[in-house]
């Protein structure tokens, strides 16, 4: 989709300062970060958001959960880290293409706001 941002992304269209690649996944730095390590982790075929999201893609789904952790091991994010997916306007989702926030380096409170 070439009005998607994260599409754009994936293939290369668009700049993103890149974690990892994979088949499935990509993995960049937040352009308005969170927190000092702030990470998006995004297939790269276009799903809208996690309730778009199909039986047939439990396997992409888990790959992109593993995506995250490999984030965070490659950032070194020892001390723990948040994995968040906003879905839909009343969690904020402002990007209509699935992606998992890997946030850490900072103490992060709960409840979330
Ligand atoms: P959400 O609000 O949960 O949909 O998250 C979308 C995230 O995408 C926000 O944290 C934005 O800062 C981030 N974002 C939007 N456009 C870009 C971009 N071109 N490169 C990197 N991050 C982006």
């Amino acid at each position: 989709m070439d009005d998607c941002i994260f599409c754009r992304i994936a293939a290369g269209k668009a700049a993103a300062r890149l974690v990892f690649t994979d088949d499935d996944m990509v993995a960049f730095h937040d352009v308005n970060p969170q927190a000092p390590a702030h990470v998006l982790v995004i297939p790269r075929r276009h799903v809208a958001s996690l309730s778009a999201a199909r039986p047939g893609d439990r396997e992409l789904l888990g790959a992109l959960l593993l995506g995250c952790a490999r984030v965070a091991a490659e950032l070194g994010l020892d001390a723990g880290y948040r994995v968040v997916t906003n879905t839909g306007p009343a969690a904020g989702q402002s990007v209509a293409h699935l992606h998992f926030h890997v946030l850490g380096r900072r103490a992060l409170g709960w409840p979330p706001g």
